[in-house]
């Protein structure tokens, strides 16, 4: 995947420092941005403690929920060792390229991941946040929650426990999408629409990114600006994400890191807060595995009813009961069309040569029904005496035994591939 990044980062108008960090590594496709909070210098220790700690364990070749608790115990055990640092967290909001189309994203607190497509802003992440959590269960209405005086204070962090979870996002990019990383010091100066539409209108990520934080300066600037700008110029179409960044269902249950992978399918009676989710994502998954599925089906499918054409069509000379008989179909049958006999001949098998009787028994001349009959006029001929006797001969199953002249119509791996599909 190719990404172009950009950043900037601003204390605003009304704070004496900046407490917010970020992070752009490009050459491992990492993005993030933290707001960190505490007294003295907590905040700023505690939001550039998770962006390092966060760095260092993907460096470390950690996944991305992984790599997130590491950075909330480095955080917890900085704290331990500074009582001046005590209490200290900060939100964290990651992103990783991993692989094929796919990003992931780690998310805790209230920073956010936008994911512009199409043109349209969608909020990739759900805050941990007091009025927002309020709003997902409709006790405030989102215009309520603009201007609601505990709006700054976040339900999830790094820095509190031990125990934290992770939500994880797994996002489809196409070429041209664009994802935007941001501290609550944008959203709560700068309406959606306006980020989208600057989002939108701005094709230079550098330019974007210091325009989101000047437009969040000259609504007030109340708090610390932090934005990270990523364009996705290129997509790996073929390659399949990266297995080590995918949380494995022991991993979820572990309530150290309870990673939650992809928040479930919403049922019919979810509540609106599940209208957040950006609806863009789940099409476009749902599309990507439609685009997957669909040529296979075809193959399948033109694979079954070649087969059932072959099937069908088919000839050879067999036996049944001790006497030669033309089967329809091939022998032991192809996806469920077993052969079934469509002409006594009256020969019996016991009458044949020994080459022919191999032959027989083998079902090695295939073809079709007009081959098959040519085949037991010729085994007529050359039948030693004819016979009307109604004994009943057990034919045993021999080696299969190859004659240059066995008539082969399909190689036996065709039949192969199909067990395999079907
Ligand atoms: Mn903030």
């Amino acid at each position: 995947m190719k990404l172009a990044a950009a950043s900037a980062t601003d204390q605003g108008l009304v704070r004496q420092n900046n407490e917010d960090a970020f992070l752009v590594d490009d050459r491992r496709g990492l993005f993030a941005v933290a707001d960190g909070m505490g007294g003295h210098r907590g905040g700023e220790v505690a939001s550039r403690t998770a962006i390092e700690a966060l760095r260092a364990a993907v460096a470390n070749g950690a996944p991305l929920h992984e790599a997130i608790g590491r950075a909330n115990i480095a955080i917890l055990e900085r704290a331990a060792a500074d009582a001046e640092l005590a209490g200290m967290g900060t939100t964290l909001t990651a992103v990783i390229a991993i692989g094929g189309s796919q990003v992931l994203i780690g998310h805790v607190g209230d920073s956010r991941a936008y994911l512009l497509h199409d043109g349209a802003l969608q909020r990739a992440t759900d805050d941990h946040s007091l009025v927002e959590e309020m709003v997902r269960e409709g006790r405030l209405t989102p215009e309520q929650a603009e201007s609601h005086p505990q709006r700054a204070i976040v339900t999830r962090a790094l820095g509190v426990d031990e125990q934290l979870a992770v939500d994880l996002y797994t996002i489809d990019v196409t070429e041209g999408d664009r994802i935007v990383l941001c501290s609550d010091g944008l959203t709560t100066m700068v309406r959606e629409r306006d980020i989208e539409r600057m989002a939108r209108t701005e094709s230079d990520p550098q330019r974007l990114a210091d325009a989101l934080v000047a437009a969040a300066n000259t609504a007030g600037g109340e708090d610390n600006i932090t934005v990270v700008v990523i364009d996705v110029l290129e997509v790996d179409a073929a390659r399949a994400p990266d297995p080590t960044q995918l949380v494995s269902d022991e991993d979820a249950e572990q309530p150290s890191r309870s990673a939650v992978v992809a928040p479930p399918d919403p049922e019919p009676d979810a509540p609106p807060a599940r209208e957040r989710r950006p609806k863009g994502t789940r099409r476009r998954a749902v599309r990507g595995a439609v685009l997957v599925v669909l040529p296979l089906v075809i193959i399948v499918g033109a694979a079954a009813a070649a087969l059932g054409w072959y099937a069908r069509s088919s000839y050879y000379v067999g036996a049944s009961g001790g006497e030669v008989v033309i089967y329809k179909g091939v022998p032991g049958g192809v996806l469920g069309w077993n052969p079934t006999v469509d002409e006594h001949t009256g020969l019996r098998v016991d009458d044949l040569t020994t080459l022919d009787r191999d032959r027989v028994t083998t079902n090695s001349s295939r073809g079709s029904l007009a081959t098959a009959r040519e085949y037991v006029q010729r085994l007529a001929d050359a039948t030693t005496t004819t016979t009307t006797s109604t004994t009943t001969t057990t034919v045993k199953r021999r080696t299969p035994v190859r004659h240059a002249t066995t008539t082969t119509i399909r190689p036996r791996t065709t039949t192969t591939v199909a067990g395999t599909h079907g």
